[in-house]
């Protein structure tokens, strides 16, 4: 969980001792320590060695690794790939801030404000990606947009409940192609049956995603489009073999 945003910087805490020449230094310890900016609900696309994608994860995290120098910047311009150690984006960023504030997400650090990276490449890590997406509660409402697959609206993941489409007491099991989101009340009509059963549609027939649903629906926002040629590749790789 977020930490309170005006909580007072603990400088003192073990093993987070920044030197001045140290990129850690710009953020007052391992990435941890990022005062605000709505920058922090910005994702980062994570790199093997090797270029290939292998996870998102948040600002937060994606600092910590930069800081701990475990990783470098891919930034993405006039499409070519340009790398970074994050001293020097730390010093690109101030231009930036100049000359294209609007182009980016920002977090405010003890001593500056920094963009947000896109994308950063581990230096140490060769794995491939998991291939297999994992059927959980939150890749089922990303697959289905936080929408009822029954009436079509859209609800608050809160609002929204897992429905087995062939009922569990009629053989239904715990699947890609048999679990959908329904909002309580399309729910509560269907009760124990199957949509036939119930005459109800279904508005999409459910499936295993190729990738995890979650960077399908930042593709669609123009902030991420970088993401896309490793995802693309990522996608290639696994199923060409
Ligand atoms: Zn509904």
């Amino acid at each position: 969980m977020a930490r309170h945003s005006k909580q007072k910087h603990n400088r003192t805490k073990q093993g987070n001792t920044p030197s001045e020449d140290h990129p850690a230094a710009l953020v007052g310890g391992a990435g941890e320590l990022i005062a605000h900016g709505n920058g922090l609900d910005a994702r980062v696309l994570v790199l093997n060695r090797l270029y290939v994608a292998v996870r998102v994860v948040t600002v937060r995290r994606a600092f910590a690794m930069l800081c701990r120098d475990m990783a470098e910047i891919i930034s993405v311009e006039d499409g070519q790939y340009v790398n970074y150690d994050f001293a020097t984006w730390t010093e690109v960023s101030e231009f930036r801030r100049a000359y294209e504030r609007d182009q980016h997400d920002w977090v405010r650090t003890v001593r500056t404000e920094i963009a947000v990276p896109r994308i950063i490449r581990l230096f140490g890590y060769d794995k491939l990606p998991t291939q297999r997406v994992k059927l959980n509660r939150r890749n089922l409402f990303a697959r289905d947009r936080s929408q009822c697959q029954y009436c079509g609206s859209h609800f608050t993941t809160s609002e929204l409940t897992l429905d087995h489409v062939t009922p569990r007491t009629q053989g239904g099991g715990d699947t890609w192609e048999n679990l959908v989101c329904a909002c309580v009340r399309c729910n509560a009509r269907k009760g124990g049956r199957t949509p036939e059963q119930a005459r109800m549609k279904l508005i999409r027939k459910p499936v295993r995603p190729r990738r995890n649903p979650l960077i399908t629906l930042r593709l669609g926002n123009e902030k991420y489009r970088s993401w896309k040629a490793f995802l693309d590749e990522a996608y290639w790789s696994v199923e060409l073999r």
